[in-house]
C-alpha cells in the first residue's frame, strides 16, 4: 500500500497508508495537536479529528496526516470520521474541556451538559465505534486524557471534576472488559497545562484564564505529549495504566506554589 497524505476533507475512504494509524480526536489545539506532531514524529499516519477544520489541515500537511472534521457529541459526525479511518493502532481520547466555575449551588446546566457531552459521551463513542479497528491491529492502544480533575474534587468545579471522573471510571472499566486481547488502555492526568483550555473555561475571558497560570512555571502541551508518545511506544506487553503529570510547582488541584 502506499503512504498518501490526505489533507481534505472528502466523505471517501482515501486514506492508504503503509504507517501504523494513529486517531487523535481535538487535534486543533493544545495537547491533541503536541500529540500529533510527536506521534507523526515517531512514524505514525495521524488522522486529525476536531471541529476547526482549517487548523487540522494545515496541521495535516506539517505531519503528512489525514484531517478529517469531527464534533464528538454528535453521532453523525462520529460515524462519518470513523467510516474513513480504514485502521486503527491508537486511539487518543483528548478532545473535552471545562466550561464555567460555578458553585453546585449556581451550576449552569449547559455548562454541565457541554462537558458531559464532550469528555464523557465523546470518549465514550470514539472508543465504542473504533474498539473493533483497534482490536484488529493486534497491538490497539486506547489512550484517554483525564486529568487531576479525575482524581480530586475542588470547589466551584463540579461539573468538569464529576465529568472527568465519569470519563476515567468508562476509560478504566474497558481496562478489565479487554483483559486477555490484544488492546492497551493508558489513561493520563495531567495538571496545570497552558493551552486555549482556561480561554474556552472561562468563555474567552483571556485576562482570567492567564491568571490560572500566574506566578508559576505551567507545563505546556508538548510536556504531555512526550508522555502520550512515551506510553504509545512500549512494548506491546507493556501497559502503562495511568500517569499524573503535574508542573513541579504544583501538588494538588488545589495545592500550588505561586511567586
Ligand atoms: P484546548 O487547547 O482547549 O484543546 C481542546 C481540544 O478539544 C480542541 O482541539 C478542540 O477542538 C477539541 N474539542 C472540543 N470540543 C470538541 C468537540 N465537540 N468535538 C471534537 N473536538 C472537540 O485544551 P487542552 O488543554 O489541549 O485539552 C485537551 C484535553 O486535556 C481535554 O480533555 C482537557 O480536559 C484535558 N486536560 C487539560 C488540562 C489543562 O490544564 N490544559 C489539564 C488536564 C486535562 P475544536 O474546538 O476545533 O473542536
Amino acid at each position: 500500500m502506499s503512504t498518501e497524505s490526505t489533507a481534505g476533507t472528502s466523505n471517501r475512504s482515501v486514506i492508504a497508508s503503509d504507517r501504523d494509524v494513529a486517531v487523535i480526536t481535538g487535534a486543533s489545539s493544545g495537547i491533541g495537536a503536541a500529540t500529533a506532531r510527536s506521534l507523526a514524529n515517531e512514524g505514525f499516519h495521524v488522522i486529525l479529528g476536531a471541529r476547526r477544520v482549517d487548523r487540522l489541515r494545515e496541521l495535516a500537511a506539517e505531519t503528512g496526516g489525514t484531517a478529517l472534521p469531527l464534533d464528538v457529541t454528535d453521532e453523525d459526525s462520529v460515524n462519518s470520521f470513523v467510516e474513513q479511518v480504514p485502521t486503527c493502532r491508537i486511539l487518543v481520547n483528548n478532545a473535552g474541556g471545562a466550561k464555567g466555575s460555578a458553585p453546585v449551588a449556581e451550576a449552569d446546566e449547559s455548562d454541565w451538559r457541554w462537558m458531559w457531552e464532550t469528555n464523557v459521551l465523546g470518549t465514550l463513542r470514539l472508543t465504542k465505534a473504533l474498539l473493533p479497528k483497534l482490536v484488529a491491529s493486534e497491538n490497539g492502544h486506547v489512550i484517554t486524557v483525564t486529568s487531576v480533575a479525575a482524581l480530586e474534587v475542588y470547589d466551584n468545579g463540579s461539573g468538569y471534576t464529576s465529568a472527568k471522573h465519569a470519563e476515567a471510571a468508562l476509560h478504566r472499566t474497558l481496562r478489565g472488559e479487554h483483559l486477555g486481547e490484544p488492546v492497551r488502555f493508558t489513561e493520563v492526568a495531567p495538571g496545570l497545562v497552558e493551552t486555549e483550555f482556561s480561554e474556552v473555561r472561562y468563555h474567552g475571558d483571556t485576562e482570567r484564564a492567564k491568571a490560572v497560570y500566574r506566578g508559576l512555571t505551567p507545563l505546556v502541551a508538548d510536556d504531555v505529549a512526550d508522555v502520550i508518545t512515551f506510553a504509545a511506544t512500549r512494548p506491546a506487553h507493556v501497559n502503562l495504566d495511568q500517569i499524573v503529570v503535574k508542573p513541579r510547582d504544583q501538588a494538588s488541584a488545589t495545592r500550588s506554589h505561586r511567586t
